[in-house]
């Protein structure tokens, strides 16, 4: 915790929104388009950092990068007057009533100050270190069943997973290919009716960790070495490791409602959260983890605080009428 003592904030926005990944970015172009004044703080890592191809997107058949859209957003954003900085913010304080605005402080000691938030933060899934994994990520590995079913189709793949979790990916895969093995890397308990469900759908279960991800230089994902020596050669795989974080702890600061899960709640006509004032979108947001859904929500937030601006700014123009009459 960074101390009370001495800190200023140098400049107020009228919305300040934390995470420039795809919610945060479309709900920047956005406000922008409003010419309000709009602070994006971004610690620069999250889900569309990691994936290499998105392919079930509007206008990309060939697939487009987490990177080159995140690219293209913040160029379209800046071209607006969006203002970026890249901080982690670490804490997150409210003024006061509804109105008097949040104050977010960095791991840089730097502190920000708007009068609307906005809470774009995603969640991190939990990869283990295995060299070569990451490369593979949205190009031949994926995550999720939604996005990338299509993607294996009747083609070997390996679910490298954790517990029921893992198992629970190999049997929703099931549809899309009968080649299917479940390599449950740390070893973790796998309910009984699972394992027979996996037996029954004809899923090679093995329950060993994988020491080495194969791959190609370019992402081609090739198979696995387990602990044990053995190589597993396959063309597509899926990981499911279960225990993500979602990044919603600014919101338990500021006393958003959160699920068990840890999502934060929001009204689902304007992603506000139970705090006035401040919205959550994408994939912090109750679960759908999708960057069209993450867009959409984006887009949706910055309309309701684009209201609120205006509302605030007409109530800050009849109050000095009213001071100055
Ligand atoms: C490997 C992989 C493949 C995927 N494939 C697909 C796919 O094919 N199709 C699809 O639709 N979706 C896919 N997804 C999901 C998609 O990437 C997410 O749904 C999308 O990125 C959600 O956007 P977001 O803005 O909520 O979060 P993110 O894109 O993760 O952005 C969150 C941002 O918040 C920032 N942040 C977090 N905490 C802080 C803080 N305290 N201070 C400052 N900044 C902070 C992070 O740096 C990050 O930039 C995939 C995800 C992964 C990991």
């Amino acid at each position: 915790m960074i101390g009370e003592e001495g800190r200023s904030v140098m400049e107020k926005y009228d919305t300040m929104i934390v995470g420039g990944g795809i919610a945060g970015l479309q709900a920047a172009i956005q406000l922008g388009r409003y010419e309000h004044r709009v602070l994006v703080i971004d610690a620069g890592y999250g889900r569309s950092t990691l994936c290499k191809s998105y392919h079930n997107l509007l206008g990309w058949p060939d697939g487009v990068s987490g990177e080159e859209l995140r690219r293209l957003g913040r160029l379209q954003a800046e071209g607006v007057g969006v203002i970026f900085v890249k901080d982690e913010v670490v804490q997150a304080v409210n003024k006061g009533k509804p109105g008097d605005g949040f104050e977010m402080w960095g791991k840089s000691g730097k502190g920000y100050e708007a009068r609307t938030l906005l809470l774009a933060t995603g969640l991190l899934d939990r990869i283990p270190d295995l060299p070569k994994l990451k490369d593979c990520l949205g190009l031949t590995v994926y995550v999720c069943p939604d996005c990338d079913g299509y993607e294996i189709r009747d083609k070997q793949t390996i679910v490298m997973g954790s517990g029921d979790v893992g198992a629970g990916m190999a049997l929703t895969l099931r549809m899309r290919t009968d080649k299917l093995t479940y390599v449950n890397h740390q070893q973790r308990a796998v309910k009984s009716e699972l394992l027979s469900e996996l037996k029954g759908k004809g899923i090679t279960y093995i329950a060993e960790d994988i020491q080495e991800v194969i791959a190609e230089a370019n992402g081609l994902f090739r198979g696995v070495v387990l602990a044990n020596g053995k190589r597993i050669d396959a063309e597509r795989g899926f990981i499911a490791f279960g225990g993500n974080e979602v990044k919603s702890d600014l919101a338990r600061q500021l006393g958003a409602e959160r699920m068990e899960n840890r999502h934060i709640l929001t009204d689902p006509r304007s992603k506000m959260t139970s705090v006035p004032f401040v919205w959550a979108a994408g994939d912090v947001g109750v679960h759908a983890e999708q960057v069209t859904i993450a867009m959409g929500e984006g887009a949706q937030a910055a309309i309701w605080i684009n209201k609120v601006l205006l509302m605030l700014k007409e109530e800050t123009k009849i109050h000095r009428v009213v001071i100055r009459s």
